[in-house]
């Protein structure tokens, strides 16, 4: 997932630089383009966006709102992002409503950029947990198909 970039572009009347909340003025094109999609993205921007993802900083293209999210807004605009996770199935529990053995979800939410991480704790059913694995993996194995 990386971004290519060229410039600068040569002009004092270019648009806007397309991070979310950035009204500097593009000076690069940069091209991300879709894994396995052949879908290409090409936007404009700023001179200091542009050194921020050089030196490594992270982001994302937000589709829906057609721009790219760093810093605090990667992290906090939008979904939850997980950046880990691990089950549990206690033996013995059993519930009126989950059933026995039902599963137990930890996750991580937040980002290596520190901006806020909490642990969430799911609990689910078998029957719930299974649609979920069977869910996740259509997912993954068919996003590059899109
Ligand atoms: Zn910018």
């Amino acid at each position: 997932m990386t971004l290519t970039f060229d410039g600068p572009i040569p002009g004092s009347d270019l648009p806007l630089c397309s991070v979310l909340r950035c009204d500097a003025q593009g000076a690069f094109v940069v091209r991300y383009e879709a894994e396995g999609t052949g879908r290409r993205i090409e936007r404009l921007m700023c001179a200091a966006h542009v050194d921020a993802v050089r030196a490594g900083e992270a982001w994302r293209w937000d589709d829906e709102q057609n721009v790219f999210l760093m810093g605090a807004d990667r992290v906090a605009s939008g979904a939850h992002m997980v950046s880990g996770y691990r089950f549990e199935v206690r033996t013995f529990e059993t519930d009126t409503t989950l059933g026995s053995r039902p599963i137990h979800l930890y996750v991580e939410v937040g980002g290596a950029d520190g901006a806020h991480t909490q642990d969430l704790h799911l609990e689910m059913s078998q029957s719930i947990a299974a649609d979920l694995a069977k869910t996740l993996t259509l997912l993954t194995t068919n996003s590059e198909l899109e």
